[in-house]
């Protein structure tokens, strides 16, 4: 496969790593560049820091989880976490639109625009301003002032969109050597990492489980949860394909048009 542009659309540090993890690993192993954008700086998410410690966290996490990957850069919007929805749809399009054309993406990452149920309002608003920044970034009449820049329009033929349930997948991607960089990558990701367990455990006590079930839990130490999480998630996702783990996706690819087929009327 020749040579491809893969940039992952994030809202949070750990949204890629969560659901593309691997296969993001897995494309940069096989040659292809790999680059993460990161649209908030995740400063509501602790039960423990101030948003000020949060931010001064963000980018050193989120560059520790990119060289685990194997991604060759990460760009930072810095938006406050949860309020990504409040940006003017097309500024945030605008800033993303401008990644693709410069990098050149040929792929893109992203929460599904179009899942149901997404209760995140940060993955409901990076999920529309990527897929429509990928719809037009070929369009040189949208965001002409990237053309002034030097920048040319660019077509994004590929899409992974995250898939969190089984009637979306339409692509499941064996990701069973790339488990040991998912969690690397994951692991880079502390401050969210010690949020997850942390949320794990008030969400077990707010359902009425046994109280000294959850007494031994340390979020600080918080390896052993996050890999049995994922192993259990992307073992069963593995299973339906015949191999260890697996990642989902319901993917979308550009289809030469059925004139060059022959099939045109
Ligand atoms: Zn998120």
């Amino acid at each position: 496969m020749a040579k491809k542009v893969v940039l992952s659309i994030a809202a949070h540090g750990d949204d890629a790593e969560f659901f593309a993890g691997g296969t993001l690993a897995k494309m940069a192993d096989d040659g292809h560049d790999v680059y993460l954008v990161i649209a908030t700086h995740n400063d509501r998410g602790s039960f423990r820091l101030s948003p000020g410690e949060l931010r001064a966290c963000a980018q050193p996490e989120a560059e520790a989880s990119a060289a685990a990957l194997g991604a060759q850069g990460v760009f930072m919007l810095g938006y406050v976490d949860g309020d990504l929805g409040d940006e003017k749809q097309s500024v945030l399009r605008g800033k993303i639109m401008r990644l693709i054309r410069e990098l050149r993406a040929d792929i893109i990452f992203c929460w599904d625009p179009f899942a149901p149920f997404e209760d995140h309002p940060d993955h409901r608003a990076v999920a529309w301003a990527a897929s429509d920044a990928a719809t037009f970034a070929h369009f040189p009449l949208y965001h002409p002032e990237h053309l002034t820049d030097g920048l040319k329009p660019y077509r994004v033929t590929e899409r992974y969109w995250y898939s969190k349930a089984g009637w979306q997948t339409n692509r499941l991607v064996d990701i069973s050597d790339y488990m040991d960089k998912k969690l690397a990558a994951l692991y880079g990701y502390h401050c969210q990492m010690v949020l997850t367990v942390d949320d794990f455990v008030q969400a077990a006590r707010a359902t009425g489980v046994d109280e000294s079930k959850l007494a031994t839990i340390d979020a600080l130490k918080f390896k052993p949860y996050i890999q049995t999480a994922m192993h259990a998630r992307n073992g069963a996702l593995g299973a339906q394909m015949g191999t260890v783990y697996a990642e989902a996706f319901r993917y979308e690819r550009e289809e030469a048009p059925n004139f060059l087929h022959g099939t045109a009327e």
